[in-house]
């Protein structure tokens, strides 16, 4: 088939929007709650005022900070409000990026460049995760000439510090865990990993993608949580998602440091061309100032307070689904998590015929692979109403396919 031209004329603007609301139609409904993937959802009060904090700042570019001071005052308060979450001290730091794999991407240059400074001998520096770290990792080390080696994890899936000692060699540089990590929605343990990095003088990156947003809240509302941010010793930079538990747009994520001297890391300055000086932070030059003001806005909209009951809605949800599941003859959870991302399977039925049931009734599912299972991902609000549905057709589905 040819390859389509670009269009030669333009068309009446409510025919272009017709044919976006066409082109979604046949997408996964995320809003009935048919799948916990991809999308969170903090209820509408909350989306409504991210898309309006989107719109005003549609235009507005964050990297325009003189002419846009605003957008720097934003940004600054969002980058405060998480340092104060994460429990930084007085010299903690930031850096707005467009996603947790940025985020974890200059943590990692952060931790390449300080070690090069001390070792500029250094070579090939190598940074030893945990098996279950997210693939943002293998990816910035990919970007960054840092060989990431994966340690097996203990059976109760937390990261096995013992192993991941074992892997140390001259060339290590760093150490990450996770909290929690997306596979099986549990917590490492953080402060023996820090142990280990303060013993060994390496630098400890915690993904905290999931948990940075949620955990502090979850505590709040009753659960215990492991600790995991810098309150721990020998914790040096955390990746916080906006865009998944804290509900912002798009596009919103933080790359969090225990001390500002690490700024140069991932900051970015150059004068050697025409126009003279250039900087910025991050990836980006141009960079969207809408998912800056809808961070802003859901949180200054929903404070401590608001976070902290939707927190304990969240965890009523995902505790109705796991006592439902377990309920359900043949079902197992496959771990018991520290926050609401579950894993489930049929042990003796093949994890693909459980899916093609259960999207023959309409929602959209997505296995994982070890241990083989049903990965659930992020609860969030709008499975409310869905729990009770999703867990009969679970039942009828694992019932036909056992006859
Ligand atoms: C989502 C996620 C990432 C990657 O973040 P993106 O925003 O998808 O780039 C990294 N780590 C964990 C634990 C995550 O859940």
């Amino acid at each position: 088939m040819p390859r389509p031209e670009f269009p030669k004329t333009g068309r009446a603007a409510e025919d272009v929007l017709g044919d976006l609301r066409q082109a979604k139609s046949g997408d996964v409904d995320w809003r009935s709650g048919r799948t916990n993937l991809y999308v969170q959802f903090g209820g509408d009060d909350v989306l409504d005022i991210a898309k309006e904090a989107s719109r005003l700042y549609f235009s507005e570019n964050a990297h325009g900070a003189a002419a846009f001071p605003s957008v720097v005052r934003l940004q600054a308060d969002v980058l405060d409000w998480l340092l104060h979450l994460v429990n930084a001290g007085p010299f903690g730091d930031g850096c707005f990026t467009a996603s947790g794999s940025e985020s974890i991407l200059m943590a990692l240059k952060a931790a390449r460049d300080w070690a090069r400074n001390r070792r500029p001998d250094l070579g090939f520096a190598k940074f030893i995760v945990p098996q279950s770290a997210h693939p943002a990792i293998d990816k910035a080390g990919n970007l960054l000439g840092i060989e990431i080696v994966r340690a097996p994890i203990g059976p109760d899936f937390r990261a096995d510090v013992a192993a991941m000692e074992a892997l140390i060699c001259p060339r290590t540089i760093g150490l990450a865990g996770s909290a929690p990590q997306f596979g099986h929605g549990v917590v490492d343990p953080i402060a023996v990993i820090a142990d280990l990095a303060i013993r060994r003088n390496l630098w400890l990156h915690v993904d905290a993608c999931i948990g940075a947003l949620i955990a502090p809240f979850a505590r709040r509302a009753g659960a215990t949580v492991p600790e995991f941010d810098f309150g721990i010793d020998g914790v040096r930079s955390i990746s916080a998602d906006i865009h998944k538990y804290g509900f912002g747009a798009k596009g919103a994520s933080a790359a969090l440091f225990r001390h500002k001297c690490w700024r140069p890391h991932y900051a970015f300055e150059f004068d050697d061309w025409p126009i003279g000086s250039y900087a910025s932070v991050g990836l980006a030059g141009t960079r969207p100032a809408a998912p800056i003001a809808a961070a802003w806005a859901v949180m200054r909209y929903l404070g401590e307070e608001g976070y902290t009951r939707i927190a304990a809605q969240i965890l009523d949800i995902s505790a109705r689904l796991q006592a439902g599941l377990r309920a359900i003859e043949g079902v197992d959870l496959i771990s018991t998590p520290d926050l609401p991302v579950l894993a489930w399977r049929v042990p003796g039925l093949p994890i693909d015929r459980v899916i093609e049931g259960m999207s023959a009734r309409g929602w959209f599912l997505r296995p994982m692979a070890r241990p083989a299972a049903i990965h659930m991902g992020m609860i969030t609000m709008h499975q409310g109403p869905a729990v009770d549905p999703y867990l009969a057709d679970v039942a009828a589905v694992v019932a036909a396919l056992k006859r």
